[in-house]
């Protein structure tokens, strides 16, 4: 059966293709004590690594392809000069004749140390520079071994039409080989939206997924694997079907493409003159090229947490007004929605140990960990409120469930708003704050809520997960999971009204938001605020431009009346069918 892995789509479109897997090395580092009369020769070994390791980017960086990313060079010159700093080149050796230890096992020491030094640096830059360390030593590693470094690109013989590269994390210089080796797409373990490898994967333009945790350990060589890299998923075990269906999307997806981007700069109103909303959702400020590519109205949901994954500190005050000014600044006047972190479950950090329980959906996530972790919530208030000054800016809090954790939310805002005031810091006092709607304890109070905030967003998500008690992310339930189950639509009728006639704002920033199966359903209810990924926005105003609101509202009548789950397909496919006609 088909599985899927879940990451963070750094490179669009789509790639069919047998998997090569690019083992890690220093996993395997041999341990043994060496000889006095051997420490010269094991010395020796090692400035020999340095040496080949030298020359090798030395190579790299005189052969760059012409159409190799602008930055690589850049990224390689700073490989050597990271190579060439004693704690690479010298502080080993000092390891080796201290300790009487073998090459290998010396170098895994120093890495340590480094590891820790690069760790405690707040300097966000500095700090992501730990990644550009680790790789220059694995190269080294590779050469005390006497592992290829160019492991990663397969023998010609062995290459398929479409090789999909798959590796725990990707150097940049790992990258050189990629357009002269017919490798169709990359995925990796790790890697920030900002690291270099997602840097490097959007410039060359092939389907990439970063940050999928275990697909290097899940992903077989040869393995026949679908990257979609508009929604940053892998699936393995494709079944002829789905083989079939993505070669298709992925023939079409240029000529839709194309075709699309014509609609750039047509106001979204619908055929009898409603105009529509169309928001980004993002998770970095990378994002905000395509956010502009695709003409969005703004940001409706920043999914800030990912600024503190992937990582071994949370962090700072600064590095967090840094990255918020910046995508407020690159939104140049529209609005921009920041979701406090929405950690837990499947979004833990690195750096916060946490218990797991039975049901750690249910556990300390969204809101819930912010709260209990007041200082941490309110240093990303203050961050938020600092970078407000460059902006329109609006906070949103994740996964809410009562009314206490609103009240105690504003409390925590209000604090925030006196320390910098106090502190003499500027910031923008005057943003506005909304609450996500996930549980149906929220959609029921929703009514209350709203008295308390300024806007509300469904985050359509994990409202159907809450509601339906289906585990969006277990592959055994999926098939239960039903956005448009009659339970999921009578809540989100009842917070839709509810909003309207409290006058306030409420918008759709779940996956369904996005899906054009449910555009015109969505229409036709109500919802005129929609925020999605930058890639499907596009599609999605070509079917407001198609739709009559007032004709919806009668078409969609006997949707909100069926009770039966079993019959929905069928009743969207008919209402789809019909306003395609
Ligand atoms: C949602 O739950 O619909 C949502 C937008 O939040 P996330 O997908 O990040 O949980
Ligand atoms: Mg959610």
């Amino acid at each position: 059966m088909a599985v899927a892995l879940y990451g963070v789509a750094v490179g669009g479109g789509i790639a069919v293709g047998r998997a090569h897997i690019i083992k890690p090395g220093m996993k395997d580092a041999p341990h043994y004590a060496v000889e006095d009369a051997e420490i010269a020769a094991e010395v020796a070994r090692y400035e020999d690594a340095i040496k080949t390791t030298r020359r090798q980017l030395e190579q790299l960086r005189n052969n760059i392809p012409e159409n190799a990313p602008t930055e690589l060079g850049a990224f390689i010159s700073l490989h050597i000069m990271l190579l060439n700093d004693a704690t690479i080149s010298r502080d080993p050796i000092d390891i080796i004749e201290e300790k009487k230890i073998n090459a290998e096992w010396a170098l895994s020491q120093q890495i340590d140390i480094l590891s820790a030094q690069f760790d405690s640096i707040a300097d966000d830059y500095l700090h992501a520079r730990k990644q550009d360390m680790l790789q220059v030593v694995e190269r080294v590693f590779k050469n005390l071994m006497g592992i290829d470094t160019n492991d990663f690109v397969p023998e010609q013989e062995d290459l398929f039409e479409d090789t999909v590269l798959v590796a725990a994390d990707l150097s940049p210089a790992d990258t050189v080989f990629f357009k002269d080796n017919r490798i169709a797409a990359f995925v990796t373990d790790f890697g920030g939206a900002s690291s270099h490898t997602a840097i490097l994967g959007r410039g060359l333009n092939m389907p990439s997924i970063i940050s999928l945790r275990h697909a290097s350990d899940l992903i077989s060589e040869n393995e026949v694997v679908i990257v979609d890299g508009i929604d940053g998923v892998v699936i393995l075990q494709p079944d002829e079907f789905l083989l079939k269906e993505y070669r298709r999307r992925a023939r079409e997806f240029r000529s839709r493409q194309r075709e699309l981007n014509k609609l750039k700069d047509t106001a979204a109103t619908t055929q009898d003159n409603v105009p529509i909303e169309i928001l980004a959702n993002i998770a970095a400020a990378d994002n905000m090229a395509e956010v502009a590519k695709n003409a969005a109205d703004g940001v409706g949901l920043y999914r800030s947490e990912f600024l503190f994954l992937n990582r071994d500190i949370a962090p700072t005050e600064d590095e967090q007004y840094r990255e918020y000014a910046k995508i407020i600044k690159k939104a140049a006047g529209k609005p921009v929605t920041i979701r406090t972190m929405d950690l837990g479950a499947d979004k833990n950090p690195r750096w916060f140990a946490q218990t797991h329980g039975l049901n750690p959906a249910m556990g300390l996530v969204g809101v819930r960990l912010s709260l209990a972790e007041p200082q941490m919530f309110r240093t990303q208030m203050r961050a938020i409120l600092r970078a407000a000054q460059h902006g329109e800016v609006q906070i949103m809090w994740p996964m809410i469930s009562s009314l206490t954790e609103v009240r105690q939310c504003l409390v925590h805002l209000q604090m925030a708003k006196d320390q910098l005031a106090d502190s003499g810091i500027a910031f923008n006092p005057n943003v506005s704050v909304g609450v996500m709607i996930e549980t149906p304890a929220a959609a029921l109070m929703v009514g209350s809520l709203l008295k308390m905030v300024d806007f509300v967003s469904i985050g359509s998500n994990d409202l159907v997960q809450y509601t339906l008690a289906v585990d969006r992310a277990n592959k055994d339930v999926a098939a239960l999971y039903q956005a448009a189950h009659p339970a999921v639509l009578k809540l989100m009728l009842h917070i839709l009204r509810t909003a309207n006639r409290m006058e306030k704002t409420v918008s759709i920033c779940g996956e369904m938001a996005g899906d054009p199966i449910f555009a015109r359903l969505l229409l036709g209810m109500g919802f005129r605020h929609f925020s999605m990924q930058p890639a499907k926005m596009l599609a999605f105003k070509e079917i407001v431009l198609s739709c009559n609101v007032e004709q919806l509202e009668n078409k969609i009548v006997p949707i909100l009346k069926n009770d039966d789950p079993a019959k929905m397909p069928e009743l969207l496919e008919k209402l789809n069918k019909f306003q395609a006609a």
